[in-house]
């Protein structure tokens, strides 16, 4: 059996995600994040799907550093909010990344609506894109439904957790542990159909 290890980029600089990454992934990845390549372009997600954002990082990281690229578009779709914010999740409140803004904003969206719109139903979504030299070679996508709370709890996770509560349970995703929240979440299930893939696809890591 080949035991050496398989080196996999993950087009990110979000830390939370990083973490999530090597948490989910089996010790046999190398791991690296745009974090140890503070050059790497950084493209803009143009793209009205979580699926075309996730290609568009996979593809042009991949275009430009060798070998086996991954990358992560993720984010909440709200049903009382016609499934916003979507692919604007990380942006919703206006500057990229300020989760405590976003909250804030979709705390008061939401206590805008009316009681009939009760209870909020949401899912996260996460699509995985996998790239080598500039293409991509597949797409997995993991969500997890739930719902959103107006009293948020909780310290772990990141992002909307604090808000979530996921189908099946009485506390949030900021409340459960980083294993339980990995073993049910979007992206635990997305990344769990991209390593079956690869087990079937091991010509995917020869460079
Ligand atoms: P992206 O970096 O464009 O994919 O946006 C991801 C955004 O979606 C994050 O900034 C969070 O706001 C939200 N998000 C994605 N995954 C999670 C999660 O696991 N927990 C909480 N929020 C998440």
């Amino acid at each position: 059996m080949n035991m050496s290890r398989i080196p996999l980029l993950i087009a990110t600089r979000n830390a939370h995600k990083a973490r999530e990454f090597a948490r989910i992934l089996p010790p046999h990845f190398e791991l690296k994040t745009l974090a140890d390549f503070p050059g790497a372009p950084d493209p803009e997600e143009t793209g009205t799907t979580f699926a075309a954002n996730a290609a568009i990082k996979a593809e042009s990281i991949s275009a430009v550093f060798p070998g086996l690229v991954v990358s992560d578009d993720s984010g909440i779709c709200v049903d009382a909010l016609g499934g916003m914010p979507g692919v604007y999740s990380a942006r919703y409140a206006g500057t990229h990344g300020d989760d405590e803004a976003n909250n804030r904003k979709m705390l008061v969206e939401l206590a805008a609506r009316p009681e009939s719109d009760k209870p909020f139903t949401a899912r996260y979504v996460c699509a995985i894109s996998v790239a080598k030299a500039g293409r991509e070679l597949a797409c997995f996508i993991g969500t997890v439904e739930g719902q959103i709370t107006l009293s948020p709890r909780g310290t772990g996770g990141f992002g909307y957790d604090p808000l979530f509560i996921p189908d099946g349970y009485l506390c949030t995703m900021a409340e459960i542990s980083a294993d339980e929240k990995n073993a049910i979440s979007h992206r635990g299930e997305a990344l769990k159909k991209f390593e079956q893939w690869l087990a079937s696809a091991p010509e995917a890591v020869v460079e």
